[in-house]
């Protein structure tokens, strides 16, 4: 019940909501929690849900795990927070830096620390900007990417991200590029091939370099599969068509792992699994767990090289937050990192997978289920109205709201995303509850599908 007083009317009253429904809160109200535990989080009834989100992708060890919060606890008695500004840094900071070059691709490199995944891709422009410039390419400025991509929310990262609803804030900026999604089974042609689909992409990068000129642009990024754009893997081949022709033109590739890194598809990174190699790597969400705010660029060693000229050419890189390398999250990544490759997490991924796949391979034979994808433990069930046209429902009917809001009311948290619904739970998950996923997923399915198809 909403009283004046209870936990939903406060929120209500008080918080601006980010990326939320606001006719569901209206008509459900807020979901106001307090703890969790595993892969669980409980809200001030005391109601239980299963997170098939682990949070927001990144909660990848559960909510209440234990070394990581003694890890925070020590870090803050022995030295709660310093920058790393004027030749200062943390000798946690030091250590993260050499293990993510450690457990990087790169045999060398060189690490920049932000406080989001947006603050990392927008230095990683900057870091380009600022290169090409001091290289005498000062034209060298525009930034690819794809439709559908999600690189955040700063007016650049959000000029990155390929999502229409960025018009409201006249994003775009000038000079940000969105070549088409690698989604095969939505945008290949009716009669074209998934190899086919993927020389026509390679051909519009191609072409798209040619027209704008390639000593205007400074990069391409992409997510190996993306995630807020509905769990997308690319294309069979995506990668490996179009990287040649980032590298006859110069162009530096960098890998958004944000969502991908440190074990979401199976392996320690995204272009791993896609097997190519970036020339840097943009980390943060699972970085930490999800246990502290930190992102991080990983620059490979050409891209390191260079930029630490450029550097020493004007004496300093002036740029930086205050707590760009904060000594606690830098010790909670520590522990992070150890804890998904060291304590079995990863290794849950990948012997999970196949087991993940089967059921939603089950749940797709719902003539509602146009299309199950995903790797790894990032999945998503699309809605369609009928399955062999691939139409969708009406977007007034609110579909995957429904299913989502429905499977809340059965104590499962799951994601819907346009007419997707996205699991990506904790990488602690066990079979008894990828079972419990399951069962609830496919009983809101049954109901929702059952009162508009
Ligand atoms: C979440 C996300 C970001 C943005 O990270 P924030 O910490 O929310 O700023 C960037 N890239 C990808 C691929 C993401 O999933």
């Amino acid at each position: 019940m909403t009283t004046p007083q209870s936990w939903e009317a406060r929120a209500e009253e008080y918080s601006l909501y980010g990326f939320t429904d606001m006719p569901s809160v209206h008509q459900r109200g807020t979901v106001v929690l307090t703890h969790g535990e595993g892969p669980y989080v409980f809200d001030t009834n005391g109601k239980r849900y299963l997170d098939s989100n682990s949070g927001l992708w990144n909660m990848v060890a559960g909510f209440d795990h234990k070394g990581l919060t003694e890890a925070a606890k020590a870090q803050y008695d022995r030295f709660p927070g310093y920058h790393s500004f004027f030749g200062r840094m943390s000798d946690q900071t030091v250590m993260l830096s050499e293990k993510l070059i450690e457990v990087s691709p790169f045999d060398r490199g060189r690490v920049f620390y932000t406080n989001s995944g947006s603050e990392a891709n927008d230095t990683m422009v900057k870091i380009l900007w600022f290169l090409h410039g001091s290289e005498g390419n000062p034209k060298k400025r525009k930034i690819l990417t794809r439709w559908n991509a999600y690189h955040g929310v700063t007016a650049v990262s959000a000029s990155m991200t390929g999502k229409p609803y960025n018009e409201v804030f006249g994003l775009p900026l000038p000079g940000f590029i969105h070549l088409t999604c690698p989604h095969y089974w939505r945008f290949g042609a009716a009669d074209e091939t998934e190899a086919a689909f993927v020389q026509r992409l390679a051909r519009e990068l191609d072409e798209t370099i040619q027209r704008e000129g390639a000593d205007t642009i400074a990069g391409f990024f992409a997510e190996p599969v993306m995630g807020a754009g509905g769990v997308i893997p690319p294309a069979k081949g995506y990668f490996q068509a179009i990287q040649p022709i980032l590298k006859k033109y110069g162009i530096p590739l960098i890998a958004d792992e944000v969502i991908c890194g440190f074990g979401r598809t199976g392996n320690t990174w995204g272009s791993q699994t896609y097997d190519f190699t970036p020339d840097a790597i943009i980390s943060s969400k699972n970085l930490t767990a999800g246990y502290f705010p930190m992102g991080a660029v990983i620059l490979g060693p050409d891209l390191a090289d260079r930029v630490q000229d450029a550097v020493e050419k004007i004496e300093e890189f002036p740029h930086g937050f205050t707590a760009s390398g904060h000594p606690v999250g830098c010790a909670i990544a520590l522990k992070a990192i150890d804890v998904v490759m060291n304590e079995g997490l990863a290794e849950n991924v990948k012997r999970l997978a196949p087991r993940f796949e089967a059921g939603l391979q089950e749940l797709a034979k719902n003539p509602n289920i146009g299309e199950y994808r995903g790797v790894g433990f990032m999945w998503a069930l699309e809605a369609v109205k009928d399955k062999p046209t691939k139409l969708p429902f009406d977007a007034s009917l609110s579909v995957s709201e429904r299913i989502a809001n429905t499977c809340t009311d059965h104590g499962l948290i799951c994601r819907p995303l346009g007419q997707s619904i996205v699991l990506c739970p904790a990488f602690i998950m066990t079979e008894g509850q990828m079972d419990e996923m399951f069962e609830k997923l496919e009983q809101a399915l049954k109901q929702v599908f059952a009162e508009v198809a």
